[in-house]
């Protein structure tokens, strides 16, 4: 269960120095490959609870070392909807020179 209190605390203080809350990423172990319901249901209280401008945020599932799957929670009126994103990763210019000298 995601500590309320203390991501709350988090995104006051991303937005004070301008950084704007798109979601977030959880970790999940390879034999559970999708959100589960109770992730559903906390994406979309987090939605609900967004200022009316904020139409969409983004949920990526992190398999550690092995993949990431993104999804994206959609408002349209009063319909709340969580779609799977096709995200590209972007590497960081070192490490695709890394690969390059490897
Ligand atoms: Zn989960």
């Amino acid at each position: 269960m995601p500590d309320t209190q203390f991501l709350n605390q988090i995104i006051k203080d991303w937005n004070e120095c301008e950084i704007e809350f798109r979601g977030i990423f959880h970790t999940h172990a390879a034999q559970w490959p999708e959100l589960s319901n109770s992730d559903r249901i906390y994406i979309i209280e987090i939605l609900k609870a967004m200022p009316s401008y904020i139409q969409n945020l983004y949920f990526p599932l992190i398999f550690p070392g092995e993949k990431i799957k993104a999804y994206c929670a959609r408002k349209n009126g009063n319909v709340i909807s969580i779609v799977d994103e096709n995200i590209d990763i972007i590497k960081k210019r070192e490490e695709m020179r890394d690969e390059r000298n490897e």
